[in-house]
Protein backbone atom coordinates (compact mmCIF):
# COMPACT_ATOMS: atom_id res chain seq x y z
CA UNK A 1 0.00 0.00 0.00
CA UNK A 2 0.79 3.81 -0.57
CA UNK A 3 1.21 5.63 2.55
CA UNK A 4 0.01 9.03 2.13
CA UNK A 5 2.34 10.29 5.02
CA UNK A 6 6.11 11.22 5.38
CA UNK A 7 8.87 9.27 7.04
CA UNK A 8 11.56 11.45 7.98
CA UNK A 9 14.62 10.02 9.28
CA UNK A 10 16.82 12.81 11.07
CA UNK A 11 20.47 11.59 11.47
CA UNK A 12 23.25 13.30 12.43
CA UNK A 13 26.55 13.26 15.24
CA UNK A 14 25.36 13.90 18.74
CA UNK A 15 25.43 17.48 19.14
CA UNK A 16 24.86 18.63 16.14
CA UNK A 17 21.36 19.82 17.26
CA UNK A 18 19.55 16.67 15.57
CA UNK A 19 17.13 16.84 19.00
CA UNK A 20 16.84 20.76 18.76
CA UNK A 21 15.85 21.32 15.67
CA UNK A 22 13.38 18.76 15.57
CA UNK A 23 12.02 19.98 18.78
CA UNK A 24 11.29 23.49 17.13
CA UNK A 25 9.99 22.18 13.86
CA UNK A 26 7.56 19.51 16.09
CA UNK A 27 6.05 23.15 17.71
CA UNK A 28 5.92 24.56 14.27
CA UNK A 29 3.80 20.99 12.79
CA UNK A 30 1.47 19.43 14.55
CA UNK A 31 1.21 17.13 11.51
CA UNK A 32 4.25 15.12 12.11
CA UNK A 33 4.76 12.59 15.02
CA UNK A 34 7.78 11.89 17.25
CA UNK A 35 9.29 8.32 17.13
CA UNK A 36 10.10 8.44 20.88
CA UNK A 37 12.83 5.61 20.71
CA UNK A 38 13.26 2.67 23.31
CA UNK A 39 16.95 2.99 25.04
CA UNK A 40 19.24 1.34 27.74
CA UNK A 41 20.97 4.34 28.39
CA UNK A 42 20.45 6.72 31.50
CA UNK A 43 17.79 9.38 31.54
CA UNK A 44 19.92 12.46 31.49
CA UNK A 45 18.65 15.44 33.73
CA UNK A 46 15.47 16.54 32.77
CA UNK A 47 14.68 13.59 30.40
CA UNK A 48 10.95 11.94 30.87
CA UNK A 49 10.41 8.18 30.42
CA UNK A 50 8.24 8.28 27.64
CA UNK A 51 8.78 11.77 25.96
CA UNK A 52 13.12 11.52 25.08
CA UNK A 53 12.92 8.11 25.42
CA UNK A 54 11.21 5.01 26.59
CA UNK A 55 14.09 3.93 28.98
CA UNK A 56 14.44 0.29 29.75
CA UNK A 57 16.96 -1.75 30.77
CA UNK A 58 19.44 -4.31 28.61
CA UNK A 59 17.28 -7.29 29.68
CA UNK A 60 13.97 -5.52 28.69
CA UNK A 61 15.42 -4.31 25.60
CA UNK A 62 16.91 -6.91 23.94
CA UNK A 63 13.09 -9.45 25.01
CA UNK A 64 11.32 -6.93 23.04
CA UNK A 65 14.36 -7.17 20.70
CA UNK A 66 13.73 -11.39 20.27
CA UNK A 67 9.77 -10.28 20.33
CA UNK A 68 10.20 -8.49 16.86
CA UNK A 69 9.00 -5.09 18.58
CA UNK A 70 11.69 -3.14 16.95
CA UNK A 71 11.58 -1.77 13.31
CA UNK A 72 15.08 -1.13 13.71
CA UNK A 73 17.68 -1.36 16.33
CA UNK A 74 21.43 -0.59 17.11
CA UNK A 75 24.18 -0.45 19.71
CA UNK A 76 25.28 3.14 19.68
CA UNK A 77 28.07 4.85 22.12
CA UNK A 78 27.42 1.17 24.35
CA UNK A 79 24.03 1.56 24.68
CA UNK A 80 21.07 -0.05 22.52
CA UNK A 81 18.14 2.04 20.87
CA UNK A 82 15.19 0.74 18.75
CA UNK A 83 12.30 2.41 17.11
CA UNK A 84 9.21 0.80 17.71
CA UNK A 85 7.38 -0.93 14.80
CA UNK A 86 3.32 -1.19 15.97
CA UNK A 87 3.93 2.75 16.67
CA UNK A 88 5.07 3.56 13.28
CA UNK A 89 2.47 1.13 11.89
CA UNK A 90 -0.53 2.62 13.70
CA UNK A 91 0.67 6.18 12.67
CA UNK A 92 1.63 5.49 8.76
CA UNK A 93 -1.63 3.88 8.46
CA UNK A 94 -3.46 6.55 9.68
CA UNK A 95 -1.54 8.78 7.30
CA UNK A 96 0.58 10.90 9.75
CA UNK A 97 3.81 11.83 9.15
CA UNK A 98 6.05 10.67 11.38
CA UNK A 99 9.92 11.62 12.11
CA UNK A 100 12.84 9.47 13.69
CA UNK A 101 16.34 10.66 15.75
CA UNK A 102 17.77 7.40 14.89
CA UNK A 103 21.96 7.00 13.95
CA UNK A 104 22.77 5.92 10.40
CA UNK A 105 23.00 1.90 11.18
CA UNK A 106 18.94 2.48 12.12
CA UNK A 107 18.38 4.68 8.70
CA UNK A 108 20.14 1.86 6.88
CA UNK A 109 18.01 -0.18 8.17
CA UNK A 110 14.61 1.27 7.41
CA UNK A 111 15.36 2.82 4.04
CA UNK A 112 16.11 -0.96 2.93
CA UNK A 113 12.17 -2.01 4.67
CA UNK A 114 10.38 1.35 3.64
CA UNK A 115 12.51 2.58 0.69
CA UNK A 116 10.48 5.75 0.70
CA UNK A 117 11.61 6.92 3.57
CA UNK A 118 13.49 10.13 3.68
CA UNK A 119 17.20 10.21 5.28
CA UNK A 120 17.80 13.82 6.42
CA UNK A 121 21.36 14.58 7.67
CA UNK A 122 22.31 17.09 9.79
CA UNK A 123 25.93 18.54 9.69
CA UNK A 124 27.82 20.78 12.01
CA UNK A 125 29.33 23.84 10.79
CA UNK A 126 33.03 22.34 12.04
CA UNK A 127 34.21 19.43 13.97
CA UNK A 128 34.94 22.25 16.77
CA UNK A 129 31.84 23.41 16.76
CA UNK A 130 30.28 20.24 17.70
CA UNK A 131 32.48 20.05 20.44
CA UNK A 132 31.78 23.27 22.28
CA UNK A 133 27.76 22.74 21.38
CA UNK A 134 28.36 18.98 23.18
CA UNK A 135 29.97 20.82 26.49
CA UNK A 136 27.96 24.02 26.65
CA UNK A 137 24.71 21.25 26.64
CA UNK A 138 26.86 20.08 29.59
CA UNK A 139 24.74 17.15 29.62
CA UNK A 140 27.45 14.73 29.24
CA UNK A 141 30.65 14.03 31.44
CA UNK A 142 34.48 15.07 29.53
CA UNK A 143 34.78 11.17 28.88
CA UNK A 144 31.82 11.26 27.28
CA UNK A 145 31.99 14.11 25.57
CA UNK A 146 35.22 12.97 23.93
CA UNK A 147 33.43 9.80 22.91
CA UNK A 148 31.09 11.68 21.17
CA UNK A 149 33.61 13.72 19.24
CA UNK A 150 35.20 10.65 18.02
CA UNK A 151 32.25 8.79 17.12
CA UNK A 152 30.91 11.83 15.33
CA UNK A 153 33.73 11.82 12.83
CA UNK A 154 32.95 7.84 12.38
CA UNK A 155 29.04 8.82 11.87
CA UNK A 156 29.97 11.11 9.02
CA UNK A 157 31.36 9.48 6.95
CA UNK A 158 27.82 7.46 6.12
CA UNK A 159 26.96 10.80 4.44
CA UNK A 160 26.73 9.15 1.18
CA UNK A 161 23.55 7.51 2.40
CA UNK A 162 21.79 10.58 2.74
CA UNK A 163 19.07 12.08 0.75
CA UNK A 164 19.06 15.46 2.06
CA UNK A 165 21.92 17.42 4.31
CA UNK A 166 21.17 20.45 6.73
CA UNK A 167 24.07 22.37 7.62
CA UNK A 168 23.11 23.10 11.44
CA UNK A 169 25.11 26.76 11.38
CA UNK A 170 22.58 29.18 11.87
CA UNK A 171 19.73 28.18 13.58
CA UNK A 172 16.89 29.22 12.31
CA UNK A 173 18.49 29.08 8.23
CA UNK A 174 18.46 25.26 9.31
CA UNK A 175 15.64 25.28 10.20
CA UNK A 176 13.40 27.08 7.60
CA UNK A 177 15.54 24.41 5.41
CA UNK A 178 14.15 21.46 7.18
CA UNK A 179 10.71 22.62 7.26
CA UNK A 180 11.10 22.89 2.99
CA UNK A 181 12.62 19.53 3.14
CA UNK A 182 9.23 18.33 5.11
CA UNK A 183 6.89 19.86 2.37
CA UNK A 184 8.54 18.87 -0.32
CA UNK A 185 8.37 14.85 1.01
CA UNK A 186 4.58 16.27 1.37
CA UNK A 187 4.59 16.39 -2.22
CA UNK A 188 5.44 13.72 -3.40
CA UNK A 189 3.63 12.36 -6.78
CA UNK A 190 2.91 9.50 -4.84
CA UNK A 191 1.71 10.27 -1.66
CA UNK A 192 -0.38 13.37 -3.91
CA UNK A 193 -2.10 10.59 -5.95
CA UNK A 194 -3.27 8.88 -3.07
CA UNK A 195 -4.09 11.71 -1.38
CA UNK A 196 -5.86 13.10 -3.49
CA UNK A 197 -7.64 9.90 -4.84
CA UNK A 198 -11.08 11.55 -6.15
CA UNK A 199 -9.02 14.71 -7.81
CA UNK A 200 -6.41 12.33 -9.67
CA UNK A 201 -9.67 9.94 -11.18
CA UNK A 202 -11.68 12.74 -12.27
CA UNK A 203 -8.45 14.58 -13.82
CA UNK A 204 -7.58 11.04 -15.38
CA UNK A 205 -4.17 11.98 -13.79
CA UNK A 206 -3.01 8.21 -12.95
CA UNK A 207 0.03 6.82 -11.72
CA UNK A 208 0.74 4.01 -14.62
CA UNK A 209 3.30 5.42 -17.30
CA UNK A 210 1.80 5.37 -21.05
P1 LIG B 1 22.36 12.78 21.15
O1 LIG B 1 22.82 12.25 19.86
O2 LIG B 1 23.42 13.51 21.90
O3 LIG B 1 21.06 13.49 21.09
O4 LIG B 1 22.15 11.52 22.07
P2 LIG B 1 21.00 10.40 22.13
O5 LIG B 1 21.30 9.54 23.30
O6 LIG B 1 19.66 11.04 22.10
O7 LIG B 1 21.15 9.54 20.85
C1 LIG B 1 22.26 8.64 20.70
C2 LIG B 1 22.28 8.01 19.30
O8 LIG B 1 21.30 7.06 19.19
C3 LIG B 1 22.01 8.99 18.16
O9 LIG B 1 22.83 8.70 17.07
C4 LIG B 1 20.58 8.75 17.85
O10 LIG B 1 20.27 9.16 16.55
C5 LIG B 1 20.52 7.30 18.04
N1 LIG B 1 19.18 6.84 18.27
C6 LIG B 1 18.22 7.34 19.05
N2 LIG B 1 17.12 6.62 18.99
C7 LIG B 1 17.37 5.63 18.11
C8 LIG B 1 16.59 4.56 17.62
O11 LIG B 1 15.43 4.33 17.94
N3 LIG B 1 17.18 3.74 16.75
C9 LIG B 1 18.44 3.91 16.36
N4 LIG B 1 18.93 3.08 15.48
N5 LIG B 1 19.19 4.90 16.79
C10 LIG B 1 18.68 5.77 17.67
P1 LIG C 1 21.88 16.49 19.22
O1 LIG C 1 20.46 16.13 19.48
O2 LIG C 1 22.25 16.39 17.76
O3 LIG C 1 22.87 15.76 20.09
P2 LIG C 1 21.25 19.05 20.49
O4 LIG C 1 19.98 19.44 19.82
O5 LIG C 1 21.19 18.52 21.89
O6 LIG C 1 22.08 18.04 19.55
O7 LIG C 1 22.22 20.31 20.40
C1 LIG C 1 23.48 20.31 21.04
C2 LIG C 1 23.71 21.67 21.70
O8 LIG C 1 23.94 22.66 20.70
C3 LIG C 1 22.52 22.14 22.50
O9 LIG C 1 23.00 22.78 23.68
C4 LIG C 1 21.84 23.15 21.59
O10 LIG C 1 21.16 24.14 22.31
C5 LIG C 1 23.00 23.74 20.79
N1 LIG C 1 22.68 24.13 19.41
C6 LIG C 1 21.93 23.45 18.50
N2 LIG C 1 21.86 24.10 17.32
C7 LIG C 1 22.62 25.23 17.47
C8 LIG C 1 22.97 26.33 16.60
N3 LIG C 1 22.54 26.42 15.33
N4 LIG C 1 23.75 27.31 17.09
C9 LIG C 1 24.21 27.25 18.36
N5 LIG C 1 23.92 26.25 19.24
C10 LIG C 1 23.15 25.24 18.80
P1 LIG D 1 21.76 10.11 22.91
O1 LIG D 1 22.12 8.99 23.81
O2 LIG D 1 22.77 11.18 22.92
O3 LIG D 1 20.34 10.56 23.14
O4 LIG D 1 21.77 9.50 21.42
C1 LIG D 1 22.92 8.96 20.84
C2 LIG D 1 22.64 8.51 19.44
O5 LIG D 1 21.65 7.45 19.38
C3 LIG D 1 22.09 9.60 18.56
O6 LIG D 1 22.86 9.61 17.37
C4 LIG D 1 20.68 9.17 18.32
O7 LIG D 1 20.23 9.61 17.07
C5 LIG D 1 20.75 7.67 18.36
N1 LIG D 1 19.47 7.07 18.59
C6 LIG D 1 18.53 7.48 19.44
N2 LIG D 1 17.45 6.70 19.35
C7 LIG D 1 17.72 5.77 18.40
C8 LIG D 1 16.95 4.70 17.87
O8 LIG D 1 15.82 4.43 18.21
N3 LIG D 1 17.55 3.98 16.92
C9 LIG D 1 18.80 4.24 16.48
N4 LIG D 1 19.30 3.46 15.53
N5 LIG D 1 19.54 5.22 16.96
C10 LIG D 1 19.01 6.00 17.92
Amino acid sequence: MTYTGSMLMVVAPSGAGKSSLVNALLKQDKDIGLSVSFTTRSPRPGEVNGREYNFLSEAEFLERKAAGDFLEWAKVHGNYYGTSKSWIESQMKNGRDVILEIDWQGARQVQAIIPEAIWIFILPPSIQTLEDRLRHRAQDDEATIQKRVAAAREELTHVAEANYLVINDDFDTALAELNHVVLASRLRKNSQLARHQKLAQELGASNKQK
